[in-house]
């Protein structure tokens, strides 16, 4: 009894430091360096739907999609240094390594239109990177979508996109029009092997990240396994 309390003495100390430290990395932030940044993350397993609701807050907030995801894809086929060395990681289904990421984040967060904070999406994936983005942002607000795992597998593995206009489409729950069907694509980890190796990531890597945030007191949570219109309001409902 006396190792389960002092344990709990103990955890309850650990989370009023950390909370003290994020005080102080924001108070220095703001009065040493005048940047004023304050961003939300749209948080959840992959296919949850986070890109699509990007469209509806980023037209709601004004705060510009950044997704490592994209970032990464257009690293790939421009070839870069970066983009190759993301590459195995990607096909295979696993974290790219945060030193990457963070290099990426650093260097998009430099441009104009992240001044006042961005909405980011599929960032951070780890502890150490939503370390990492406190020391650079506020994370005024984090959006978990949540979907079941047997959903997810459906939803990826049927996923199809234009190459020509980007826009997504499902073999089911989406059919794209006959003109425009044999020229759709599948991203190549979007196979079923891939999407339970994506989801492994996400729960052994990504899903603590919901206690980190929960207890900063800005997670919020939305069940992501309804249609898209509700899942949109009961986002918008949040950022009112
Ligand atoms: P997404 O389009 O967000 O599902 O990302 C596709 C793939 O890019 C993931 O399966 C990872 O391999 C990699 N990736 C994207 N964002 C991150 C991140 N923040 N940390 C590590 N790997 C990432």
């Amino acid at each position: 009894m006396d190792t389960l309390w002092s344990s709990m003495v103990k955890r309850k100390q650990e989370i009023t430091f950390q909370k003290n430290i994020f005080l102080w990395v924001r108070v220095k932030r703001k009065v040493f360096l005048g940047c004023n940044m304050s961003s939300i993350v749209l948080f959840g397993p992959p296919g949850a739907g986070k890109g699509t609701q990007a469209t509806a807050i980023m037209g709601k907030t004004g705060l510009p999609q950044v997704s490592t995801g994209d970032m990464l894809r257009a690293a790939l086929s421009k070839g870069t240094d970066l983009g190759l060395e993301a590459k195995e990681y990607m096909e295979a289904g696993k974290l790219v390594p945060d030193e990457l990421i963070l290099l990426l984040i650093e260097e998009r967060l430099k441009e104009k239109d992240a001044e006042n904070g961005v909405l980011f999406d599929g960032f951070p994936r780890t502890i150490p990177q939503a370390e990492s983005l406190s020391k650079i942002t506020d994370v005024s607000m984090v959006i978990s979508i949540e979907v079941p795992d047997e959903n997810i597998v459906e939803r990826i593995v049927g996923r199809r996109m234009d190459p020509e206009t980007g826009e997504i489409f499902h073999v089911k729950f989406k059919p794209a029009p006959s003109e425009i069907k044999n020229r759709l694509i599948q991203r190549k980890d979007d196979t079923e092997e891939t999407v339970r190796s994506r989801l492994n990531a996400y729960h052994s890597q990504t899903a603590p990240l919901a206690g980190f945030y929960q207890e900063l007191g800005v997670l919020k949570i939305i069940n992501g396994n309804q249609n898209i219109v509700d899942v949109t309001n009961s986002i918008i409902e949040l950022l009112v």
